[in-house]
Order: C-alpha cells, then sequence, then structure tokens
C-alpha cells in the first residue's frame, strides 16, 4: 500500500477522459487500495484515478458521518462511513437538483457551489469485476458526480459559472506561481 500523489489543476491529467478497465487483476486491487490509502492520508471524501495521474476509470469515495456539528444530520445514512469502490461507472438515471459548496484535492482551498442532481442511480464493478448499482442521494450523490466527472475529463469548475469558474482558475494558477519548484 501507498499514498500516491494528488495532482494539481492544471495538470493535463485532469481534463483528459480515463479509459475502461479490461483487466480485473491484482495490479487493478493494488491500485484501488492505494487510491483509498491516499484519500484518506489526503482527508478526502472521493478521489478518481485521473486525480493521482492514472487514466483508469476508477472511482474511491468514503464519507465519514460528521453528526450535527459537522453540518450533518444527526443519523448515518446507509453510505455513511463506508468504502466505496467503482470501477467503469455509469449514471443511468437522475432526478432532482442539490446545490452544496464542493471542494476538490486537484483544487487545495478552493470552494464554491456546483448545482447537480440529488438522486443518480449508478451501475458500476467492483475491483473484482462483479456488477452492482447504487442508488445515491445528497452527499453522495454530489460525490459521485463529482468523481464521475473527474473521469470524463471534467473538473468542477466547468460546472459553474463563467464568472465563478475565471475567479477559480485564477486563484490556481497564481497559486501555481507561488508554489514554482526549484
Ligand atoms: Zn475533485
Amino acid at each position: 500500500m501507498a499514498v500516491l500523489k494528488v495532482v494539481e489543476w492544471p495538470a493535463k491529467v485532469l481534463e483528459t477522459p480515463a479509459s475502461e478497465v479490461k483487466e480485473f487483476d491484482d495490479r487493478l486491487r493494488t491500485f484501488v487500495s492505494d487510491m483509498h490509502e491516499t484519500m484518506r492520508a489526503s482527508n478526502g471524501i472521493g478521489l478518481a484515478a485521473n486525480q493521482v495521474g492514472d487514466l483508469r476509470r476508477v472511482i474511491t469515495i468514503e464519507i465519514p458521518h460528521m453528526g450535527k456539528e459537522g453540518g450533518d444530520d444527526e443519523e448515518p445514512k446507509w453510505w455513511h462511513n463506508k468504502r466505496f469502490t467503482f470501477v467503469n461507472p455509469v449514471i443511468v438515471k437522475k432526478s432532482g437538483t442539490i446545490k452544496w459548496q464542493e471542494g476538490c484535492l486537484s483544487f487545495p482551498e478552493v470552494y464554491d457551489f456546483v448545482e447537480r442532481a440529488s438522486d443518480v442511480w449508478v451501475k458500476a464493478q467492483d475491483e473484482n469485476g462483479k456488477d452492482f448499482e447504487v442508488h445515491a442521494d445528497g452527499l453522495f450523490a454530489v460525490c459521485l458526480q463529482h468523481e464521475i466527472d473527474h473521469i470524463d475529463g471534467i473538473v468542477f469548475f466547468k460546472r459553474m459559472s463563467r464568472l465563478k469558474a475565471d475567479r477559480v482558475k485564477s486563484k490556481m494558477l497564481k497559486r501555481g506561481n507561488v508554489n514554482v519548484e526549484a
């Protein structure tokens, strides 16, 4: 197991669509564990393979239940505190709308509101190639759509108004200048 390096925008891999996974072997399973470990180490609730520089359609999600003080419902939902791995995920149905202030490990310190579907039904495979389907709502639905966008090469500012997107881009580009490595 290893913590992988999370790439930041404007890395090109973040805007490149990932390819379907066809081989469900030990290499894939190791990669999936590394993604989970990386996500935990970075305090993220979702991670897409593109964010660690890999172009396979793999997503990991784990949303801790924060309780009332963390702005959560008192009772955890079925999807809280669970490790999810989605390989080749496809949204088969969506409904409703939800606005959530999103962050992204590839955009440190950037948070802004994005409107998405409040409910999504997603078909995918696990790391062993087994098919499954989930109905996600709330933050789980937001997170799934954010991560599926990643593997399609779509970063979250593409879902914002032009004005907000420009603000995010300039913030990131300024940050880039500050952190130029020697
Ligand atoms: Zn992200």
